[in-house]
């Protein structure tokens, strides 16, 4: 008897990017009130950057992006996140398929360090319950591992651990792996912080590669690097007895060059 699967229509499914968009939302760790009232909206084709000191609640913001947010028992929120006008957290609405929809790469480059490279691109095709035949799955890799950047370097050697790749690979094949269940949006919480210049940069091009195809969502203390990337930008502070809020958004050369705020001026030329 075989197993009932959902066929990974490979040609059916295509990412083209959504929107994302955040009503007034509010988060809390226990009584701890960490996110104030965000209102975002995150549009298809750009690059959103997100920018503040830390603690001011990015991280956790992504988090309740893709519902990882929940995992947390203290954890709770209000608002709404809307994924195309439809509510993540609506009745209905499929945690799987959420977390397929939005991909999420973090700091610390997390492949399955002895996994092989080639399984590490397709191990979330068993998570979000999507199937893919030998074929299509080959063919999924090197068409991830392409777009990510990283084809030609790691080509010969799929079957070698991930764990064996340098800092700024892992991150690659990290992308990739984000990119085989072909995710509408992806967040990325400071993707570059632990890589090396060069490395950086690649991910960088990566980024602006797939702009046009994923919703990019990037926290990154590198202003340059917001610069860079970004279309648009948020400025996120939290202050003496206020949670975590978007002091000034918009976009990303206009924030830059003409910062409406004292802080967000202060913030962007490194006054902070
Ligand atoms: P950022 O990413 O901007 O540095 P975070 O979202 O990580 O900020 O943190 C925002 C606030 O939430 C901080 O005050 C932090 O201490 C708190 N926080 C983050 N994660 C947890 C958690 N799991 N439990 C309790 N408090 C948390
Ligand atoms: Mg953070």
């Amino acid at each position: 008897m075989t197993a009932a699967t959902t066929e990974l229509d490979l040609d059916g499914i295509h990412a083209t990017g959504s929107t994302l968009r955040t009503e007034n939302l509010s988060a809390w760790f226990g009584n701890h009130k960490v996110l104030d009232r965000v209102s975002l909206t995150m549009p298809a084709g750009v690059v959103t950057a997100l920018i503040g000191p830390s603690g001011c609640g990015k991280s956790t913001f992504l988090r309740i992006l893709n519902r990882m947010h929940e995992l947390v028992p203290s954890a709770s929120l209000a608002g709404e996140v809307l994924l195309d006008d439809q509510d993540i957290y609506g009745a209905g609405q499929r945690l799987t398929e959420t977390r397929r929809r939005i991909g999420m790469v973090f700091q610390k480059p997390n492949p399955f360090p002895t996994m092989s490279i080639a399984d590490n691109v397709t191990a979330g095709l068993k998570l979000t319950g999507l199937r893919a035949n030998r074929a299509e799955k080959a063919a999924l890799v090197e068409e991830c591992l392409t777009r990510a950047g990283l084809w030609r370097e790691v080509k010969d050697r799929l079957r070698q651990p991930g764990g064996a790749l340098s800092g700024g690979q892992q991150q690659r094949l990290c992308i990739a792996r984000s990119l085989a269940v072909r995710p509408d949006v992806l967040l990325m919480d400071e993707p570059c912080s632990a890589l090396d210049p060069t490395s950086t940069r690649r991910i960088e091009e990566t980024i602006g590669e797939l702009r046009s195809e994923v919703t990019i969502v990037i926290v990154t203390h590198n202003m340059q690097q917001a610069a860079r990337v970004s279309q648009q930008c948020a400025f996120f502070l939290a202050e003496e007895g206020r949670p975590g809020y978007v002091v000034e958004h918009g976009d990303t050369g206009r924030m830059f060059g003409d910062p409406q705020d004292r802080r967000t001026a202060d913030y962007v030329n490194g006054r902070f």
